[in-house]
């Protein structure tokens, strides 16, 4: 089958009547960014995209498109003339892609109200076409094989019969900006996705602590960072922190017990900072309930005690093998596992308390002035920048 162009259905921006137009541009912009190179027209209306697809292959367009936040499905699609002709002759190329002795269904959207053929005329007039021009396949209304969808509209009529199931949510760059916690681990680039599908956009912080923590543990970082990017096709900026002055101040002033809440702390004040410089409107980590000593209620609030910022936890409540599928899903996981070791491994305590008391941190923290190293780290930092896709002029030539 030969297809023009690639259908392109919105998800939640559907319920915005008062900004949508905001949310269009948003994903206007993303689409035309990630599909530079393709060649094609992008035309994102009010309810809807249409990707004209002139000699692009549009598998591989609908593949780019699959990962864009804001996009809740994608179809491959025919535009073709509103006469019974044309319908009929795109129904039966069709039909040759499908399989010997299986079953279809004619299904009509009529949004113009004023064509002539009313929904029940088309369905019968292609249904009986198909049957008199083929010999092994049949109709089934209830459970069909395939469907064949016919859009009658203004401009013209629109068949497929693919709907690609796509990652939803609201284009990037609609719900503000957060700084993503990201370790080397599983958990937090999978965080940073599922923030990132309500259309946040993220910068991410990471501490190493050179050289008790390789380069190659840094270098998956960024990794990290270049396929979330590369999906979602938005750039994210990676703020790497030196650490181990911190670190090993910690490990030295701070019971053994209660190092890793104060390890924490300290984290989520350079975090907050940074926050605060970059205009990020919240902190967002990849923590979940109950995993680790750290991640009890009880640690949370003592470690959550440093900050008013809100600290969003995507992955809160999920199960670990739930959190390893998303990882498999959003392609982290291979990366996530490589055996580089994170700061907090190597200076893991052997028995962290898992109901640490707040009062018992502060009495330790208040002996050690932490402050200067947290200026100097602050001041230390590493930028990593991703390039998802070069900035063109695409944008200017395709509208
Ligand atoms: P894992 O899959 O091993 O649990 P993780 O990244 O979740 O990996 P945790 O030890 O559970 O690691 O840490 C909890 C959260 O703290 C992480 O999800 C991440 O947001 C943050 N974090 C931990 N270590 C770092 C680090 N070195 N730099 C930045 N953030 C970190
Ligand atoms: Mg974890």
């Amino acid at each position: 089958m030969k297809y023009d162009h690639i259908l392109v259905r919105y998800g939640e921006m559907t319920l915005k009547t008062k900004n949508r137009k905001m949310f269009v541009d948003a994903l206007r912009k993303t689409m035309i960014r990630s599909l530079d190179g393709f060649g094609v027209k992008v035309k994102a209306n009010r309810d809807r995209a249409y990707i004209e697809l002139y000699d692009a292959d549009p598998y591989e367009v609908m593949d780019s498109l699959k990962h864009i936040t804001g996009i809740l499905s994608v179809s491959p699609v025919v535009k073709i003339d509103k006469t019974d002709e044309a319908m009929k002759g795109t129904a039966l190329n069709f039909v040759k892609d499908f399989k010997d002795n299986s079953t279809f269904k004619i299904e009509v959207k009529r949004a113009d109200k004023e064509y002539p053929l009313k929904t029940f005329d088309i369905q019968n007039m292609l249904g009986g076409h198909v049957l008199e021009h083929t010999d092994n396949i049949a109709v089934d209304v209830k459970n069909p094989d395939y469907q064949i969808m016919v859009e009658v509209r203004k401009d013209a009529i629109y068949m497929y019969h693919e709907v690609i199931r796509c990652v939803g949510g609201l284009p990037a760059g609609t719900g503000g900006r957060a700084l993503l916690l990201l370790s080397g681990g599983i958990d937090s680039p999978v965080a940073g996705f599922e923030i990132m599908k309500k259309g946040v956009e993220i910068e991410a912080i990471h501490f190493h602590s050179p050289p008790y923590t390789s380069p190659q543990a840094t270098d998956k970082v960024k990794q990290l960072v270049d396929i979330m990017s590369e999906r979602t096709g938005v750039d994210i900026k990676l703020h790497i922190v030196p650490f181990t002055e911190l670190q090993t101040t910690l490990y030295d002033k701070i019971p053994d017990n209660m190092s890793m809440t104060s390890t924490r702390r300290i984290m989520l004040m350079v975090a907050e900072r940074l926050a605060r410089k970059i205009d990020a409107e919240a902190i967002v980590n990849g923590e979940n309930l109950g995993q680790v000593a750290s991640q009890t209620l009880t640690s949370m609030h003592a470690i959550n005690a440093v900050t008013s910022y809100p600290v969003l936890r995507p992955l809160l409540t999920l199960e670990k093998n739930e959190i390893v599928t998303m990882a498999k899903e959003y392609n982290t996981y291979e990366t996530s596992i490589m055996p580089f070791e994170d700061c907090c491994t190597i200076f893991k305590p052997k028995a962290p308390k898992t109901k640490p008391s707040l009062e018992k941190v502060l009495k330790f923290e208040t002996k050690v002035d932490f402050e200067p190293m947290i200026e100097k780290a602050l001041e230390n930092i590493e930028m990593y920048e991703t390039n998802a896709k070069e900035d063109t002029n695409a944008f200017d030539s395709l509208l």
